[in-house]
């Protein structure tokens, strides 16, 4: 049974009960939770459960609110699900290396052994077998990141359904970057272990509201709702996150889009540049001789890129985030004159 994956003082877990489960009503005299009566428009707690802002998420996602769970940005997901599957010291994890480095930071957290997987240096592909032989009996959690950060490109859709299919524990797939991929999201197929992971932060841009997604089997979902924080997404947050969710932003996305493959034009001509990485990302990762002295040189000029080349696998990489067309424009001016 794919529950057993959970930890036992998990699975044994009885949530904390809030004034809001109680009572579910709308209207009425409110005095079960101690609020102040004096309506601020914060004076009360918000949905613990965030249902009208779940319904409407998963409209727009065509999925089902219950596979829908929602954090204080992804960051929560990712300590949840390590807190629910792992048992620290004795259960691992795999990961893709490089990517994202929450993975890893939350691993150290939770006292859980993290076990990393080099892409090929070539080109940030998979070996989809030495990927799966790095797990054994007591891996909970695969993570995949697919438009991958910081490498840029995403996986081939038959390889992540491959890794879903073939390994027994949960595989986490972070989709932050799907939005801006020629790749489509796993989030309206439905697997038994699959949990993916989306954000607010980055095409829908509300990184300042701190609004993550995981999308999972219920049961999943069920579990990491009982042990998060019982208020985790605060009145604010759920009022303007449902008002933005009207804003419709394939146009932006569409121009990042293209803007993505101006800048990598312009500065594949650029003489300090060795190698750009294609992207399916709003961001893209290039390879100089002088990383450091570039950096410094943007920064003198007011733009700021992140220097990523004491990752693995990426020495000698700046990764570029794709911004306004005049940001753009000042960006690629600057390098052309290095
Ligand atoms: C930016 C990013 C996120 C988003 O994190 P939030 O906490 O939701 O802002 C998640 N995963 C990856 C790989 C990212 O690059």
């Amino acid at each position: 049974m794919i529950q057993s994956l959970l930890r036992n003082n998990i699975a044994a877990l009885s949530p904390y009960s809030t004034a809001r489960d109680e009572y579910q009503g709308e209207l009425g005299i409110y005095l079960d939770a101690n609020e102040n009566p004096y309506n601020n428009g914060y004076n009360r707690y918000p949905d613990p459960y965030q249902r009208e802002l779940k319904q409407k998420i998963a409209l727009k996602k065509g999925i089902n609110p219950e596979n829908l769970f929602l954090g204080n940005g992804s960051d929560e997901a990712i300590d949840l699900l390590y807190r629910i599957f792992c048992e620290p010291t004795i259960d691992n994890v795999v990961a893709i290396c490089p990517t994202y480095g929450m993975y890893r930071v939350a691993a150290a957290i939770n006292n859980v052994e993290y076990r990393e997987v080099m892409l090929e240096e070539a080109d940030f592909s998979l070996d989809t077998t030495k990927l799966l032989a790095q797990t054994d009996a007591h891996t909970k959690l695969l993570f995949i990141c697919s438009p991958n950060n910081p490498t840029a490109n995403a996986l081939p859709a038959s390889q992540i359904r491959q890794i879903i299919t073939q390994f027994s524990g949960i595989v986490v797939l972070d989709e932050a970057y799907i939005d801006f991929s020629s790749e489509e999201s796993f989030a309206q197929k439905s697997y038994p272990n699959l949990v993916i992971l989306q954000t607010l932060s980055k095409a829908w841009a509300m990184a300042g509201l701190r609004l993550g997604l995981a999308i999972a089997p219920q049961w999943v979902i069920r579990v990491m709702t009982n042990v998060k924080y019982p208020y985790n997404i605060n009145v604010v947050t759920q009022k303007i996150v449902l008002e933005q969710l009207d804003h419709d932003i394939t146009p932006q996305i569409q121009q990042i889009i293209t803007e993505r493959s101006r800048i990598i034009k312009a500065l594949s001509e650029c003489p300090v540049v060795r190698k750009i990485y294609p992207s399916d990302a709003n961001f893209v990762l290039i390879r100089v001789d002088e990383p450091r002295a570039i950096y410094d040189t943007l920064i003198q000029n007011g733009i700021i890129v992140r220097d990523r080349s004491r990752i693995a696998l990426c020495g000698g990489c700046l990764r570029i985030t794709i911004g306004t067309p005049s940001e753009n424009d000042q960006l690629i001016q600057t390098i052309k004159q290095l």
